[in-house]
């Protein structure tokens, strides 16, 4: 018999790098004791300089990995890749918190989800997010796909979103400049939250994907949302620090992503 653990979906890509995706996902489950289920929309083959191919799954596999995972207290999404296998999480998404890291391209540059993933992304599975968390990049052409202005603040854009339906945008300032990194938390009818630390170039990568692993868990365990993006920015201070450190052992050559 299986014991009951906290256990989450991942819905994603994998990295051959193991930088980030799926192999992240599933690393940053098992660091706070969670179980992964996972279900692989592309393989890549990728490392921290050029993603060299993309092999997108057929929307079926995806459908049926989904719908085989059982029942599970939290899904997260990350690398969607096309429109067919947008259309199939639709389909198949089982009814729990749902956290969206609207994976668009990699640091390197290249496109993880088509124009129409995008546009399908937007039309149906935001509206059904628990949260989403963009950086302002992602957050930009998001935007851009609801018709929102180029020279709208990230406050308008955010809440554009949850215009959509969705219940909450976090917005990551990890592109931004500055001392320090400011993540905001926007909700319809709440105040917006700030979550604000050191901004340390470590070049880690895969960020994104621990960020939002670690929140789709602490959703799973039955956090609130700005308790579940407090535990989770605190486990990527650790590894923001342990980078860091590193860095400075080993110089700036590995630091510079
Ligand atoms: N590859 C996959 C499969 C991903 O899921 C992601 C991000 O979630 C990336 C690449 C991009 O990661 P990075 O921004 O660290 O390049």
């Amino acid at each position: 018999m299986r014991i009951a653990m906290t256990r989450v979906l991942f819905v994603g890509g994998t990295d051959s790098s193991g930088g980030a995706g799926l192999s992240r996902d599933v690393a940053t489950a098992a660091r706070l004791g969670a179980e992964a289920a996972i279900a692989v929309t592309a393989i890549t083959a990728q490392n921290d300089r050029s993603v060299a191919a993309v092999w997108p799954q057929p929307a079926d596999r995806v459908k049926a990995q989904i719908l085989a995972a059982g029942p599970v207290g939290a899904v997260k999404t990350g690398m969607l890749a096309d429109a067919a296998i947008v259309t199939a999480l639709t389909d198949a998404l089982p009814p729990a918190p749902l956290v969206v890291d609207p994976v668009l391209a990699a640091s390197s540059g290249r496109a993880l989800l088509t124009s129409d993933g995008l546009a399908a992304l937007v039309a149906h599975i935001l509206p059904r997010a628990t949260l989403v968390t963009p950086n302002l990049p992602e957050l930009a052409l998001l935007a851009r796909a609801l018709g929102v202005g180029d020279d709208a603040d990230d406050a308008t854009r955010a809440h554009a979103l949850l215009e959509l339906g969705c219940e909450a945008v976090l917005v990551k300032g990890g592109h931004a400049t500055g001392p320090r990194c400011t993540d905001r938390l926007y909700r319809t009818g709440a105040h917006e939250r700030e979550y604000t630390g050191p901004r340390l170039a470590t070049g880690l990568r895969g960020t994104g994907c621990r960020l939002a692993s670690a929140i789709a868990v602490g959703l799973a365990r039955g956090q609130d949302i700005d308790g579940a993006i407090r535990t989770a920015r605190l486990l990527l201070a650790e590894d923001f620090a342990r980078a860091a450190k590193e860095c400075a052992t080993h110089g700036p050559a590995i630091c510079d992503g």
